[in-house]
């Protein structure tokens, strides 16, 4: 696949392609997108961004979840007025997208947006694209190039098809243009509602360039379905150490992509601050009521940042490997469980205490 980029110059030399360490740091308000840092979990608000009350309320909550920055759509001018006063009640950074106008973005930077995110194929032409530029740059702040499988250039259709090739080349396009205008605090996405394309586009991308990639499947669907998508996309890519930013896509409440997109990087060890749970899917050597005791266990440390693990096992059968790692365990037992702590026994109990037991010895390492 290497070769085709070859009518596309890099002027970020610099910048070593294919590795998430080496990307380009990129500061938004006080907080950095690449640059092998953290990666941050993103959403956008589902609410008129006029209607600053909801959007903010909305925005908190996705605070309270864990969000690291927040994207609101600025479809008008009252929208892209609103952004000042959102901005002024909530912590995090505020993005603002953009489509067609390149004006709202301009007004969107004004208003102390502290990211845009735009598609420059659509926003007018070249020149308008430099005025947005010169706005970011006067601002400091940051462009996303947003790139979908929907939005892309006609004559790379025409040249390579609905392709991750052409997701890939239709990017670096935008990209130049921005580089074109002295502007280089850039953030990449390039998504598609096929969770393949997504992944292949990405991988070419991020061979092509060091700047930081935004990761997400485009209308993955509901949270039943686009969990799955969007855990094989993002997952896959973050795996390979590619991505630096994620948002997960979900109809309905946006606090859901805060807790799969949580769920994504603590799978990939991205996300080390929490109480890991193992619990065994149960069988019929399982005399306790196992998944009330997860789920009792889940519930009381969802918000803990404290990096733990628990394991929570039917049975003896697989129940003290288990718990060997873990720094607290159980295996179930007919009459009574066995309660372990890093890799020996703390004592065996009545299962009619079990419970009581369990969450008392968890209380003592929160
Ligand atoms: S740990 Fe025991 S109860 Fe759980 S699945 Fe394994 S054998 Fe079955």
């Amino acid at each position: 696949m290497r070769g085709f980029y070859k009518r596309f110059p890099r002027k970020n030399r610099n910048l070593k392609p294919n590795s998430k360490k080496l990307t380009r740091r990129i500061p938004v308000k006080d907080a950095f997108i690449g640059g092998g840092g953290r990666i941050l979990i993103q959403s956008m608000t589902n609410t008129r961004t006029s209607d600053v009350t909801a959007t903010v309320a909305q925005i908190k909550r996705l605070e309270a979840a864990g969000c690291d920055l927040a994207r609101v759509a600025v479809t008008d001018e009252r929208d892209a007025r609103a952004v000042r006063q959102i901005i002024e009640q909530i912590k995090i950074p505020l993005a603002a997208d953009i489509q067609f106008d390149y004006k709202l973005a301009i007004l969107s930077a004004e208003n102390g947006a502290h990211k845009l995110r735009i598609n420059p194929g659509n926003i007018g032409g070249e020149d308008k694209v430099r005025q947005v530029c010169e706005a970011a740059a006067a601002h400091e702040i940051p462009i996303r190039v947003g790139i979908n499988s929907g939005s892309i250039e006609k004559d790379i259709l025409a040249e390579h098809g609905n392709t991750p090739k052409a997701l890939c080349l239709s990017a670096l396009r935008s990209v130049r243009m921005l580089e074109a205008f002295g502007f280089y605090d850039i953030v990449i996405s390039v998504k598609s509602s096929s969770v393949k394309a997504m992944i292949e586009a990405n991988r070419l991308i991020a061979a092509e360039t060091g700047y930081p990639l935004h990761l997400g499947v485009t209308e993955a669907g509901s949270p039943k379905s686009g969990v799955v998508k969007s855990a094989i996309g993002i997952g896959s890519l973050l795996a390979d150490g590619i991505g630096d930013t994620v948002r997960v896509s979900l109809t309905g409440d946006p606090v859901a992509e805060i807790e799969a997109a949580r769920g994504i990087l603590r799978a990939l060890d991205l996300d080390k601050n929490y109480v890991e749970i193992v619990s065994c899917p149960t069988c019929g050597r399982c005399r306790i009521d196992l998944a009330a005791l997860v789920d009792m266990v889940e519930e009381m440390t969802k918000t803990v940042t404290k990096p733990l693990k628990l394991a929570v096992m039917g049975c003896v059968v697989n129940g003290p490997g288990e718990a060997a790692g873990a720094d607290l365990g159980i295996a179930g037992g007919p009459d009574r469980s066995v309660l372990f702590q890093r890799g020996k026994v703390l004592r065996t109990v009545d299962n009619e205490n079990l419970f009581a037991e369990f969450i008392g010895e968890l209380a003592k390492l929160l």
